[in-house]
Formats: structure tokens, C-alpha cells, sequence
């Protein structure tokens, strides 16, 4: 099966650059240069997933995530020159799926789409976010029986650090927002701070990484959330 990528992009260098990459690995890459031609295509191609340019000549890339997640939860991928931590978690928080910072490799960009993809379609896949176990390295989970293990080694967490481990490997490499997370273990009315996330995350790292300053399973995206290894 081919998969159907929508590239929204008013920029001629980067999208041939990502069209050819997309071409290249089997993708079927659809273009539209401006929002009026995005809005147009989305609903009338029906493609698997969406790389949406946030800098557009005739809308801001904004509107067309909103628009689109008014009636789909198709995989939206926000490509920007936009680097700052605000417009990322604004983002993330209006429903795209992840981020990617221009400029950026190929493999980069493949690995995101991968990844968009297997949230999309988690039947596909063994390992998905229903499957009742996900390993990565010598790290794993058993959702089932609440158990997490590095190596042969059983890891005892506390229930907000299991609830937070559980969610990361559940969005395995998708990034989650600070707020995203805290709201999920400890509902809406959290305050806004994210010193409780921080704690509780430098406790996980303590548990889990062999070398907690520079974690291999869960990585910090600065300004922005927490993102768990999913190779
Ligand atoms: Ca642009």
C-alpha cells in the first residue's frame, strides 16, 4: 500500500527537496503552494498524513491545523522555520502530531513520517500503542501487569511515575508537551508549573537510565515536553 502524503508548502527549493525524498521511499507526495489550495486538497484527496508549512502567503499554517482537526485526526506533521519553544508547543497543543525544525535531513523526516504513520494505523504493527507490551533496548513495559524492566531487572515506580512512563511509551517517538502530560496524570486543574513533571521525571531517569544526565530512552526536547526512544 502506498501512502498518500500531502505536503503544504509555498516554498519551491524545500519542496522539491521533500518531494523527491518522499518519491524516493515509496510515498505518493500530493503539493499545494497556499492555504486555499491546502484546505482544498485535504479534504478532496484524502491523504494519510499531512506536512504542513507553518509560513504561508495567504494564511498562517495555524488555521489550516485547526481546520483540519475540526473534522479528522489524520497525522499532521508541522515542518517551520519557526524555532521558538511557544510556536512548537502551540502546535502540539492545537493537535499536530509532531515538529520538525527546518532546516532538516532526510532521514530525519522519514523517521517523523514513520513514526506519524504507526500512531495512525496501529493494527499494522506488532509493538503498536494497543499491543500489551513495548520493548525498546533493554528497556520494556507490560502494560497488563504494570510492570517495567530494564534488562532483567524489575523497576519499581510510583503511580504518577508509571502513569508518565506508560503515556511516553504509549506515543513511543512522538514528543508530548509538558502540559499535555501533567493534565493527562493529574487532570486538568494542575497548576500550570511543571516542577512535579521535572521531579518526577528526574526520579524515572534515575530508575531507568544507566546514565541519567544523558538519557537514552527518554529524551527532553527543551521548552517543549518529553519524547521516548522508539528504535
Ligand atoms: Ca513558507
Amino acid at each position: 500500500m502506498t501512502y498518500k502524503i500531502l505536503l503544504i508548502e509555498d516554498d519551491n527549493n524545500i519542496s522539491t527537496f521533500i518531494t523527491t525524498i518522499l518519491d524516493a521511499n515509496g510515498y505518493e507526495p500530493l503539493l499545494a503552494r497556499n492555504g486555499k489550495e491546502a484546505m482544498a486538497l485535504v479534504s478532496s484527496s484524502c491523504p494519510d498524513l499531512v506536512l504542513l508549512d507553518m509560513g504561508l502567503p495567504d494564511m498562517d499554517g495555524m488555521k489550516i491545523l485547526q481546520f483540519i482537526r475540526q473534522w479528522s485526526s489524520l497525522p499532521v506533521i508541522v515542518v517551520s522555520a519557526r524555532t521558538r519553544e511557544r510556536d512548537k508547543v502551540e502546535a502540539l497543543d492545537a493537535g499536530a502530531d509532531d515538529y520538525i525544525t527546518k532546516p532538516f535531513g532526510s532521514s530525519e523526516l522519514l523517521a517523523r513520517i514513520r513514526t506519524a504513520l504507526r500512531h495512525a494505523n496501529p493494527s499494522n504493527h506488532d509493538s503498536g500503542p494497543y499491543s500489551s507490551t513495548f520493548v525498546c533496548g533493554d528497556f520494556s513495559i507490560d502494560y497488563d501487569k504494570h510492570r517495567v524492566k530494564v534488562g532483567e531487572k524489575e523497576i519499581h515506580l510510583t503511580q504518577s511515575e508509571y502513569k508518565m512512563v506508560s503515556l511516553l511509551c504509549q506515543n513511543a517517538g512522538k514528543v508530548l508537551t509538558y502540559d499535555f502530560i501533567s493534565k493527562q496524570i493529574w487532570g486538568p486543574y494542575n497548576c500550570e508549573d511543571n516542577q512535579k513533571l521535572r521531579v518526577n521525571m528526574a526520579n524515572i531517569r534515575r530508575k531507568i537510565e544507566p546514565n541519567p544526565a544523558v538519557p537514552e530512552y527518554i529524551f527532553t526536547e527543551v521548552g517543549v515536553g518529553y519524547r521516548m526512544r522508539d528504535y
